[in-house]
């Protein structure tokens, strides 16, 4: 009989809740464009409008502060500008400082050329180092304009949760603006932009069950906005031309209002599960080293390194015993690089880690038989040392 795979790779992509298909499915049976004035138009907006409520409602923010854009990646390159504008007046911003463990979509530092951007170190456990952040934002050029930070609140591969309420105390005592990518926080813990003080928040829907290629910019203001990336006919408030892609905005808005739903009984339920799957390979392999293990992490994600196995290797044997899961994060070009998060935290980058990542769906039942074929390949990995 062949056994059903097993899904662990949730922080690359959630599958595609039934709620949100569903409000997809209708949505692409609007005709309208949600520009138009009549009654298919007006159709087309009320869904984006609602979804925009929804996705509001999931970080605390008001409505008119959400911008959707294609993705998260999109957002990134929105916000990370040189150039904002506070109604007619423009604000220069002189330098960019993101922390070394950002995703790329925010690492390559947007519409920032290569030496307007600085990092900010992360120490061993994989915390955003308030120390250094505070030496940067000391020694900035103000003459150039202000300082724009990037911290994110989730990191993707260790589910290390960053200081964000710190590090906006910091940045705004610099006159700075804080820029959270929030793509992994969102359903994994609350989100409120009043208590967490972020200027700008990135949101993404695949990662919480939406569709892939919705995203979204969210300001804690109305008045202070990045110049535009893309220019068009006016949509989004001039913050982003093009027409709305009413199915995937309608999805992610399903999407942000079951991540706001019961929020703290399903992580903690996940957060049951990662604990028995830790333990589980603990004892199996008592040198696994769990990366982040220290300090706060959202109860999904586990991030660890098995002396002797290269992450590659590891992989590809989970796949191969019908296991999803990702060595570090997923690139883009399917190749398994050194993660530069590992890097960041001084640890051996050579071996690599191994990601696995849990969802409201994942059972008892699929952890336990993970510890088993964990178990297999820790067992293999020895008995190759010893041949060695
Ligand atoms: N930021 C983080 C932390 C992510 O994990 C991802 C997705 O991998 C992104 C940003 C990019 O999101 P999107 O796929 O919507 O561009």
């Amino acid at each position: 009989m062949v056994k059903k795979r097993i899904y662990l790779d949730w922080n690359a992509t959630a599958p595609l809740l039934g709620s949100v298909r569903d409000a997809m499915l209708d949505a692409l049976t609007l005709v309208g464009n949600p520009s138009s004035v009549h009654a298919e138009g007006r159709a087309a907006r009320g869904l984006i409008e609602a979804a925009r409520r929804d996705v509001a409602l999931l970080v605390g923010v008001s409505p008119a502060n959400v911008v959707f854009t294609a993705t998260a990646t999109e957002a990134a390159n929105l916000v990370l500008s040189p150039v904002y504008r506070m109604g007619k007046a423009q604000l220069s911003i002189g330098h960019l400082y993101v922390s070394a463990i950002e995703h790329p979509a925010v690492r390559q530092g947007g519409r920032f050329a290569a030496d307007q951007v600085s990092e900010i170190q992360v120490t061993e456990a994989g915390l955003v180092d308030l120390e250094a952040l505070e030496r940067l934002l000391g020694a900035h050029d103000a003459t150039t304009g202000l300082p724009l930070v990037a911290v994110m609140a989730v990191n993707n591969e260790t589910g290390v949760i960053q200081p964000i309420r710190d590090v906006a105390t910091i940045v705004h005592a610099h006159g700075g603006l804080l820029v959270v990518d929030a793509v992994q926080a969102a359903g994994r813990m609350t989100l409120a932009v009043e208590e967490n003080r972020a200027d700008f928040l990135l949101l993404s829907a695949h990662k919480i069950g939406g569709p892939k290629g919705a995203g979204a910019l969210v300001a804690r203001g109305e008045t202070l906005m990045p110049a535009p990336l893309i220019r068009g006919g006016g949509q989004e408030k001039g913050h982003r031309g093009g027409t709305e892609n009413v199915a995937a905005i309608a999805g992610f808005g399903a999407a942000a209002a079951f991540a706001r739903q019961g929020l703290e009984e399903r992580n903690a339920a996940i957060g049951v599960l990662r604990d028995r799957l830790e333990a589980g390979m603990r004892q199996a392999a008592g040198d696994l080293v769990v990366h982040g293990a220290d300090v706060v992490r959202v109860a999904n994600t586990s991030f660890f390194t098995l002396p002797g196995l290269k992450a590659e290797t590891g992989q590809i044997a989970f796949d191969l015993e019908g296991v999803a899961l990702s060595a570090g994060a997923a690139c883009s070009s399917g190749k398994v690089g050194a993660s530069h998060v590992l890097t960041a935290m001084g640890q051996d980058a050579k071996t690599g880690a191994l990601r696995m990542s849990l969802g409201p769906s994942t059972t008892v039942e699929e952890i336990d038989r993970v510890v088993e074929i964990f178990a297999r390949i820790a067992a293999r990995r020895k008995l190759s040392g010893e041949a060695a």
